[in-house]
């Protein structure tokens, strides 16, 4: 008997769009506030620690006060439903909307708002995001940054997706959500013997997408919401086996 299939969904900013979170790319807000190449830049952050800090406890404030919608409660119900191993979720996003909505065990990609982590020997801790604290570990002020990942800086849980690509067969299935595929594109992280299955879904708002490839087997084009209701109606109820 084949292991049961499993699901992984590699989520992007587009899924935090209908709580009011906005994406990167169709930038507004916050994003506008500040050069991203001085507050998300690993070479330079240190040049600039005040202003790293004052941008990201402001993104801390900003998104503790957005609450997780239809879609990322569609994603935790389906963890809930069949497990953390044979769903596993993914995300690019910073916020902790997947967990609001009751996710049990969310993979992020590129860090979370509320940590901090010591540059100086690696510790991460959740904390308030303030410039004066210092490493509990080793107690290092000016080697201490927020726990997001920054251009330039190795993202450690990228092992994750490389797992997913050495593990996962034609009988699972990913799912992007909400990302443009600039950041991580589909090609690096989906096995090449799964490139144009039906199993390999995307789900955003552009019309055409950086899929030089054809990575992507079916792309659906509309908001997360509607889309996951329907796909869980039309497709992953079966799949996964009910
Ligand atoms: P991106 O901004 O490059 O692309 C967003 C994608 O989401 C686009 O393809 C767009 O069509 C799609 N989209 C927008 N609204 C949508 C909706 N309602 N339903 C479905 N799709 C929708 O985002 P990215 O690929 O995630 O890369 C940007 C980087 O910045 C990532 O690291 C990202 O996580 C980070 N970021 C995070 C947050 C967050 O934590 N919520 C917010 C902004 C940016
Ligand atoms: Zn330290």
């Amino acid at each position: 008997m084949p292991n049961k299939p499993r699901l992984y969904i590699i989520s992007g900013a587009g899924l935090s769009a209908e709580s009011g979170i906005s994406t990167f790319r169709d930038s507004d807000g916050l994003w506008t506030k500040y050069d991203v190449d001085r507050v998300c830049n690993a070479l330079t952050w240190k040049r600039h620690r005040e202003e790293v800090f004052q941008f990201y406890s402001e993104v801390q404030a900003t998104y503790s006060e957005c609450k997780p919608n239809r879609a990322h409660e569609i994603l935790a119900d389906w963890q809930k439903r069949w497990g953390k191993d044979r769903v596993i979720l993914l995300t690019q996003n910073v916020d902790l909307l997947l967990e609001k909505a009751g996710a049990e065990e969310v993979i992020h990609l590129h860090g979370e708002v509320g940590k901090l982590q010591c540059t100086a020997c690696a510790h991460v801790w959740e904390s308030e995001v303030r410039s004066d604290i210092r490493c509990p570990k080793c107690d290092s002020l000016k080697g201490v940054k927020p726990a997001i990942v920054m251009f330039h800086e190795m993202a450690p849980n990228y092992i994750h997706l490389s797992r997913m690509r050495k593990h996962t067969s034609k009988h699972d299935m990913i799912i992007f959500v909400g990302s443009s595929g600039q950041v991580i594109a589909p090609a690096s992280v989906v096995p090449p013997n799964m490139f144009g299955s039906e199993h390999v879904i995307s789900v955003n708002l552009d019309e055409s997408t950086d899929d030089l490839f054809g990575v992507i087997g079916v792309h659906y084009i509309g908001k997360a919401t509607e889309v996951l209701a329907e796909l869980e109606r039309d497709v992953i109820n079966q799949f996964m086996g009910e």
